[in-house]
This record gives structure tokens, sequence and C-alpha cells, in this order.
């Protein structure tokens, strides 16, 4: 595995490798098995694979964990080498953002829910970040974990609006044998705040099971998803939201022929936790999407 560090070294070595098919996973480091499911899926599909790992300023908010967010390089390389990584791109901010940007890039739609309503502007850092590094390698294939459904919603608008020549595929979520989603975060959660977190998906899954068994209506269904989640956790319930997928649009029922998504977002003491299911309108779930 090869490690590269600057931005030009990276350009030039995707010149050199202008006749390969590159799959791209991008990443924020710490990783586990959520991250290495994406590097091997891409291992499968690719001539060749580039991972990148950026803990990315700009989409954290002042009072967010940017400077604590975890980090282990040397355990991140061994990861990447193990799982199929050909090249691992490792900038630093200064490579990223050498100099004061000259253009803001600004979302319009598909963040004034969910996580875009409670991190503001931080979907604006994601889609900068993702630009720039869509420039530099070049892939034509980039892998994304639906654990972060809404992130996969606007990059998926970032590649149709500005025409981006690559594939986005969103891969399912990996999650612990309790349920419980995998998560850098993870590490914050103390023993009884890990028992707690499962609940959060044993919610969706209730949520889920209602549709199954034909409600439809999706205030309904976030009732009762939030009294589990009140009564199992001490968590603070940031949001429970029911929308259109990947529009991100609210819906009156569940009775249509387009994709929903329930989503939840819980703040514990150290850790903000987010979570999902993707379904159809007869309650099936979609784990992956292409
Ligand atoms: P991050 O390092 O948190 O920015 O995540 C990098 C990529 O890994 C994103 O596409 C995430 O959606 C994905 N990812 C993180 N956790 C999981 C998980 N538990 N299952 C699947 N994909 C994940």
């Amino acid at each position: 595995m090869k490690i590269i560090k600057s931005v030009y070294d990276m350009q030039q070595t995707r010149l050199q490798l202008h006749d390969k098919r590159i799959g791209f996973v991008p990443t924020m480091g710490y990783l586990h098995e959520g991250h290495t499911s994406l590097m091997k899926k891409a291992t499968q599909e690719n001539d060749l694979v580039v991972s990148s790992i950026f803990v990315n300023p700009l989409q954290f908010g002042e009072n967010e964990d940017f400077s604590t967010y975890p980090r282990d390089e040397e355990h991140d390389i061994t990861l990447a080498k193990e799982n199929g990584v050909d090249i691992l791109f490792l900038p630093d901010t200064s490579a990223m953002y050498p100099s004061k940007m000259s253009l803001i890039m600004q979302t319009v739609r598909r963040t004034d829910v969910l996580c875009g309503k409670s991190r503001p502007g931080h979907f604006d850092g994601v889609l900068t970040v993702l630009s720039k590094l869509f420039n530099i390698v070049q892939p034509q294939h980039v892998y994304f974990g639906l654990k972060d459904a809404q992130q996969v919603a606007v990059v998926d608008g970032l590649i149709t609006d500005l025409n981006f020549p690559v594939k986005l595929i969103g891969l399912p979520t990996i999650r612990e044998e309790s349920g419980l989603a995998k998560s850098s975060r993870n590490v914050y959660l103390t023993e009884e705040e890990k028992v707690e977190a499962m609940y959060i998906y044993k919610a969706l899954q209730h949520g889920q099971s209602l549709v199954r068994n034909g409600e439809h209506n999706p205030e309904k269904i976030i009732e009762e998803t939030k009294q589990m989640i009140q009564t199992k956790t001490n968590g603070v319930i940031d949001y429970i939201e029911i929308l259109h997928y990947p529009l991100l649009e609210p819906i009156t029922s569940l009775q249509h022929n387009d994709l929903t998504i329930l989503a939840i977002a819980v703040q514990f003491e150290h850790a903000r936790l987010i979570d999902n299911l993707i379904f159809d309108s007869t309650g099936n779930i979609i784990e992956e999407l292409r």
C-alpha cells in the first residue's frame, strides 16, 4: 500500500493510473468494520482502491468535537492495508486548505432536516472537502455507508448538480452484535450508555415493524419510536424524523412508491449517535443503494 500525503503527489499518481478503474473510500479515520466493509467492496469492484483519511475542520461546528475526534494513524494504516487499499491519501489540513478559500459551497436542499438542522454548515463543509477529494482522486466509483444516509443524499445532489463523473454507492450499516451501529464516536460511550444505545436500533426496528403491519401515519411511528428511546435511554433525542429518501422532504403518509427514511439522533453525555433505516412503502428495508 502506498501512502501519499501531498495533493500534488496524489494527482500525479492518479495521472499515471489513467487507464485504471478507481474506487474511492473517503473517511475521517479511526477505522472500524464500517469503514473496512466499504474498502472490501471497493476492492471487489475496481482495479485499484484509494482511501483517504482526513478529519475535515470545515465540517465541524465551533462547539463540536474536531479537536477531540479520535485519531489513530498507525492502526488505520494497518487496517487499510489489510482490507485491500492500494493508495492511502493522508493529507494534513494545510495540504487541503493551503490558503483561505475564495469560494464557499452552500447546500440549499436536503440539509434543513436531520443532522443538517442541528449542525448548521456541516454539510457545506462535507461538500467542499468531497469536491476537492473527487477532483484530486478522480475515482469512477465512490463508496459511502448508509449509516450516514443524509450524507449519501447530499453527495447524490452534489454529483448530479456538478456533474462529477463518479458513481455513488451506498452500502449497508455495519453493527455491533447488539445492533448498535459501529461508529468512531462509540469510544466515548460509557458501558451503561453502550447498553442503552442499542435501543436506538431497536426503536428503528419497532418503527419499521409498524410500517410492515400497515401503519402509514408518520406521526404515529415517530411517537412510538420516541417513547422507546425515552423509556430505555438517558440520552437526549436530537431528532426522530420520517422523510422521503433521498429528497429528505416531509411526507404525510407512507403510502407512496418512493423510499422513506426513519432517522434518529441521540445525544449521550460525550457522544452524539445517529442511525436510520430506509424502507419502501411496505416496510422492506433497503440496505444498499446504487
Ligand atoms: P467517517 O470516517 O465517519 O467519515 O466515515 C467514513 C465512511 O464510513 C462514511 O461513508 C460512513 O458512512 C461510513 N461508515 C461509518 N460507520 C459505518 C458503519 N457502521 N457502517 C457502514 N458504513 C459506515
